[in-house]
């Protein structure tokens, strides 16, 4: 995928404007998708679905889900467990490897990109994590450049760990810093202060990994101008490939809730806010040499290309390993049970794993929501009674300077289009939708 800034002459951007294109901001892919949901069809079991398939040489990519953290950050709601898992983890792991790759379609398939995801996956030993990535060679055909992804923590991850698992084939962190500014880390319930992180990440980086970035975390109660700043000002002294800027979303349940929950309210004046340290961060990116890669994602396109990402929103089959990992296979979608117990009874028999099947035009629609995260809408994607009706809403979206035409059938994104990427999406995928 190319990145979308280089379609786009001039990031300069617009005044926030309190004509509001949707009345709340939808923050999420999940949202985008939501449309899609009648084409879900029923269950059937993973060995039913996958007997007589045969694997095309399409990439594919492989999640692997790691749902342990050491301490629970305070924004969040995800898949996860505190803690650090035992060797009884990779075991686990590995033995999934052994059972899912008896599958012929699996075992066939070739893997273009492997994603350690969680949770948090360094709080994997080193020697676990050599285990894991020394099995995922032996059992699956990953091709000579696969992409090699680990998310993890600044607290659980030393020289000596990047430095291993390096040799065995990662080839890309992310690293969860959120912010560095002091205030922002306590209140995130992120583990030691800014000087601390920001020291350690040039540390890692010094050991010339090129493909190392990090998440950024904009919009947090009271969060001031100069503490954007601080934050701004470490990535271009890092020399990161790239960061992924969310907004922070505040879920019920989550501890930042009980104090905060009404920041998640969205009102003109929240938004205007969250539109002002949005267009900041993307001003100052694209001034130190980042491009939008999607659209919560500034890379240096020479050095971060997000290929994991890139498979999935092209509808590439995703392996999903791991308590707790979600992914998609032939149509078909899977959610691995999160208690280790009814993951362990799950590799028993994994042909009796159950997933959710989907029809037509499922895929062809997540692959036109997909190009839409990576900035781009295209007609061709659809089916040919989509396209007149989704073409006249798209002439509203350029009126509502969302949408810039760069084509026959093909718009792209402006600034304001990509913060309100997911509303668009799920805005174009409706209108499809209602034509089948
Ligand atoms: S590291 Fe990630 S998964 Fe773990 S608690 Fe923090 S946000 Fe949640």
């Amino acid at each position: 995928m190319t990145p979308i800034a280089t379609d786009m002459p001039d990031l300069s951007m617009p005044a926030f404007s309190e004509d509001l294109p949707y009345p709340r901001r939808k923050r999420s892919h999940h949202d985008a998708i939501m449309p899609l949901q009648p084409l879900c069809e029923g269950t059937a079991t993973l060995g039913d679905h996958l007997l007589n398939r045969t694997a095309d040489s399409r990439p594919r990519a492989i999640y692997l889900h790691i749902p342990f953290c050491r301490r629970i950050c305070h924004f969040c709601n995800m898949r996860r467990m505190k803690g650090s898992p035992e060797s009884r983890y990779a075991d686990l792991l590995i033995r999934e490897m052994e059972a899912v790759t008896r599958i012929p379609y699996v075992r066939d398939g070739i893997y273009g990109a492997v994603y350690f995801g969680g949770g948090t996956p360094s709080t994997l030993s080193t020697p676990d994590l050599q285990r894991i990535l020394r099995a995922l060679k032996a059992h699956f055909h990953l091709t000579d450049d696969v992409e090699i992804t680990l998310e993890s923590s600044l607290s659980d991850l030393d020289e000596d760990k990047l430095r291993a698992i390096m040799a065995e084939g990662v080839n890309r962190v992310s690293l969860g810093v959120q912010t560095f500014h002091d205030r922002g880390r306590q209140l995130l319930g992120r583990l030691g202060e800014g000087a601390w992180a920001r020291d350690h990440v040039r540390r890692l980086r010094a050991l010339g990994l090129d493909n190392l970035g990090m998440d950024l975390i904009y919009h947090y109660p009271l969060q001031s101008d100069g503490e954007l700043a601080l934050d701004l000002d470490a990535i271009a002294e890092l020399d990161l490939a790239g960061f992924s800027l969310y907004s922070l979303m505040i879920r019920e349940k989550s501890h930042l809730a009980r104090e905060y929950m009404t920041h998640a309210d969205q009102t003109p004046q929240t938004l205007a806010r969250e539109w002002q340290l949005f267009s900041r961060i993307l001003e100052a990116g694209q001034r130190q040499g980042f491009e939008i890669l999607e659209l919560t994602k500034m890379v240096r396109p020479d050095r971060d290309r997000y290929r994991y990402v890139a498979l999935r929103y092209q509808g590439g089959d995703t392996l999903p390993l791991g308590a707790g990992a979600g992914g998609r296979l032939a149509g078909m979608m899977l959610m691995n049970p999160l208690s280790l117990e009814a993951y362990a009874r799950s590799l028993e028999k994994i042909t009796d794993r159950e997933g959710m099947t989907t029809r037509p035009p499922y895929d062809a629609l997540y692959r036109f929501i997909g190009a839409i995260q990576f900035g781009r809408v295209e007609l061709e994607r659809l089916p040919e009674p989509a396209r007149d009706p989704v073409r006249r809403r798209c002439r509203q979206l350029v009126e509502r300077h969302l949408l810039t035409p760069v084509g026959e059938d093909r718009h792209i994104l402006t600034p304001k289009g990509v913060f309100w990427g997911n509303n668009l999406a799920a805005e174009l995928a409706g209108c499809a939708m209602e034509q089948r």
